[in-house]
């Protein structure tokens, strides 16, 4: 993947080296309290909302917002920046007014959210309150070496599929989920990630033409974004984690599904193509 001529328009809001907040107010404990958005470990809603009743909400601490002077958050910056000019010209043909996220905010360990407190350990993630997705630049090294997704296009899929959780706050799907429920093989759950991946896969479709050029992608790349779909089904990790695989707990569908749906978005490069919520077989 080559992205160095891709435009950046500087919607990162950067706390790394802030330190941890929220430490005093219990913050670190609670977890974040809408479920939405998570890359890999899905939290049930039920479980967050006791765990965030009673708890101290976080004091938001707000970083440094622009442009970012190191390789790895300019590399954010131009992925995000890229899906604000696909989605843009997309969506309205869809009558959808694409608005980018708030920010993408990066950030060490834990820092405060709209939605309670987020941590690293939750892996990348976005949160509806505040239209923001947080992201600690340390899971690129869990992606590489627990999940075994190699490669800076995987991580520009990561990037996409949580801009995708964006699109759908914008579109209503997320509160169509959440009538659906948290968890099972056809739950709301997983229809969103699946859609979200779908997104993913529409994005690297149009963004090196949408880039100028400034963003090339390799049919190698999409194999590697193939590959990271596929190294987070739920089924891949159950089964990593636990030696077996309940399909009663999924929150973001198989690997089959994952890469399916990311294929599928990158084949049609039409959001219309994503429908997880009317398809027969996900
Ligand atoms: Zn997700």
């Amino acid at each position: 993947m080559e992205w160095g001529g891709g435009r950046r328009e500087g919607n990162i809001e950067d706390r790394r080296g802030l330190g941890p907040v929220g430490v005093a107010g219990g913050g670190i404990g609670a977890v974040v309290l809408a479920v939405i958005g998570y890359f890999v470990f899905g939290v049930p809603p039920e479980t967050t909302m006791n765990a965030v009743n009673g708890a101290q909400q976080p004091a938001v601490q707000e970083g440094a917002r622009g442009q970012v002077s190191d390789r790895e958050g300019q590399f954010v910056d131009v992925i995000e920046t890229s899906n604000t000019d696909v989605w843009g010209s997309l969506l309205a043909k869809h009558g959808v007014n694409y608005r980018p996220p708030a920010a993408v905010v990066l950030y060490d360990q834990a820092t405060g959210t709209g939605c309670g407190t987020g941590q690293s350990a939750m892996g990348p993630f976005y949160c509806p309150a505040d239209h923001k997705v947080y992201l600690d630049l340390s899971f690129w090294n869990e992606l590489e070496t627990r999940f075994g997704a190699k490669g800076e296009f995987a991580r520009a899929y990561v990037i996409s599929h949580e801009i995708g959780h964006h699109i759908q706050s914008l579109t209503g799907a997320s509160d169509e989920a959440r009538r659906l429920g948290a968890r099972g093989a056809q739950s709301g759950s997983v229809r969103l990630e699946l859609q979200a991946d779908c997104y993913a896969g529409v994005w690297a479709r149009h963004a090196p033409e949408a880039s100028g050029g400034g963003i090339q992608i390799s049919r190698a790349d999409i194999e590697d974004g193939l590959g990271a779909a596929a190294a987070v089904g739920d089924d891949a990790i159950q089964e990593q984690a636990q030696g077996r695989v309940m399909p009663d707990s999924f929150t973001h569908g198989t690997s089959a599904q994952r890469m399916r749906w990311f294929g599928k978005g990158y084949d049609a490069g039409d959001p219309g193509a994503c429908d997880t919520f009317e398809a027969r077989t996900l």
